[in-house]
């Protein structure tokens, strides 16, 4: 959508509760800054589908909507990020969703900062995409994805020209195990409990901007923009 830009962006970490549209803003950063978005929830679900030794510990957790242990996460997020497709940046959505793991990151980033070559890094610039609580449940009650094509649809705000068949493909589409009811009223929770934490650790910290995500998804995008451009100007 937008005119990419190849210049180092450093690490961006997206907060926010599920349905929040990290997933969506993440993507247009990508294209914008061609730097790699990393989505822990994504990867996990690949180890899932693959039936890893790290997909079978991880798929009951997940299946219940609670977080997976930090000893599945740590090496698994520490073996992604020493990939060459991040030295000039990535976006982190979905981790850290934890203090503990967000004390755990500044303490890998600051041991990369004595690496030899030194790669481009700085601390992590963190936007938290603040949405009301009943248009998230409608936000995430409402998602489908195409298992084709990976495109993502709502079936109350965005919906396929037929019903539930992908735009592109004709595919039927599907809903994410871990967005039916029953269990996001735990993931909501455990964002309340264990991610609110993260937030006032980067508020703390100063690293911490606020975007509001209740509006439409292009003036979001512009925002996120304007943040990293203020950045790095
Ligand atoms: P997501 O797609 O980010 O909503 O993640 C889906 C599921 O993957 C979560 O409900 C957790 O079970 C697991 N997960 C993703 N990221 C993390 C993380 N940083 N720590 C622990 N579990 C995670």
């Amino acid at each position: 959508m937008a005119q990419e830009i190849s210049r180092d962006i450093g690490p961006v970490v997206l907060l926010g509760p599920p349905g929040a549209g990290k997933g969506t803003q993440a993507k247009r950063i990508m294209e914008k800054y061609l730097i790699p978005q990393i989505s822990t929830g994504d990867i996990l679900r690949y180890n899932v589908a693959q039936a890893t030794e790290l997909g079978l510990k991880a798929k009951a957790v997940m299946a219940r909507g609670e977080l997976v242990s930090d000893d599945l996460m740590y090496p698994m997020v520490r073996q992604r990020l020493s990939q060459p497709d991040c030295k000039r940046g990535y976006i982190l959505d979905g981790f850290p969703r934890t203090a503990a793991q967000a004390q755990w990151l500044d303490v890998l980033l600051e041991d990369k900062l004595f690496e030899n070559p030194r790669p481009t890094q700085s601390w992590p610039i963190v936007i938290c995409l603040d949405v009301d609580y009943n248009e998230l449940l409608l936000r995430i009650t409402g998602r489908r994805s195409c298992p084709t094509c990976g495109r993502i649809y709502n079936v109350h705000f965005q919906p396929p020209r037929n019903d539930e068949v992908c735009d592109l493909d004709g595919t039927k589409l599907v809903t994410r195990n871990d967005d039916r009811l029953e269990v996001i009223q735990p993931r909501l929770k455990a964002y309340q409990e264990q991610t609110a934490p993260v937030v006032d650790y980067y508020q703390r910290t100063g690293r911490l901007v606020w975007v509001n995500g209740d509006l439409p998804m292009d003036e979001v995008t512009g925002q996120i923009f304007r943040i990293l451009e203020a950045r790095h100007s």
